[in-house]
């Protein structure tokens, strides 16, 4: 299946001059839907994963079917000040501004295999970021997968020498 029909260009938003990759019409056609999870969780399965997780709010769209399919739980990251007991944070820069990014304390034990969902790679900061926090925790990052890598913006280098999929490429 050609994923890149389903994806919509949006010009010049959230600012003038970034042409955003707009997702909402991959998922909500549920042929495509299924096609990109059912990619993940075969990559997914080679890798022997324990837990998914994924940064707020594409991540979850990503993971959390991924997650279902597997049989394994899945752990947000999140802005600051939303996630409700102890959290580790880490700072962190993006395409366009900066965050701070966030995970439950407990919610990964030390040696879980795994798997970082997330809809889009574009600089990297996001991912750079949340495997900070998943090694943090004592986990071991087997894998990324993204939708889309805007192989232009070499977020990949920040990515050390992790495992990455991509279904896509802008
Ligand atoms: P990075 O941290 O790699 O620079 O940016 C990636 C993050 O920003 C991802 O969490 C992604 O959801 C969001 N993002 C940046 N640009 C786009 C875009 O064009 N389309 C979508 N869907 N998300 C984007």
């Amino acid at each position: 299946m050609d994923l890149k029909q389903y994806v919509t260009i949006v010009e010049d938003w959230p600012k003038p001059g970034i042409r955003f990759k707009d997702i909402t019409t991959l998922m909500d056609n549920g042929e495509a839907y299924k096609y990109a999870t059912d990619q993940i969780v075969a990559y997914a399965k080679e890798k022997d994963i324990d837990l998914v997780v994924g940064p707020e709010a594409r991540g979850f769209i990503i993971g959390c079917p991924v997650a279902y399919a597997l049989g394994v739980g899945f752990a947000p990251v999140r802005k600051e000040g939303k996630l409700p007991r102890e959290t580790v944070k880490v700072d962190y820069g993006l395409e366009y501004g900066k965050d701070v990014l966030t995970i439950h304390k407990d919610a990964i034990k030390p040696g879980q295999r795994v798997l970082i969902t997330d809809d889009l790679l574009a600089t990297g900061g996001t991912i750079e970021a949340t495997i900070k926090l998943v090694e943090e925790l004592g986990g071991v990052v087997a894998g990324i997968a993204f939708l889309i890598e805007l192989t232009y913006l070499d977020g990949r280098s920040k990515l050390d020498n992790h495992d990455i999929l991509t279904l896509m490429e802008f």
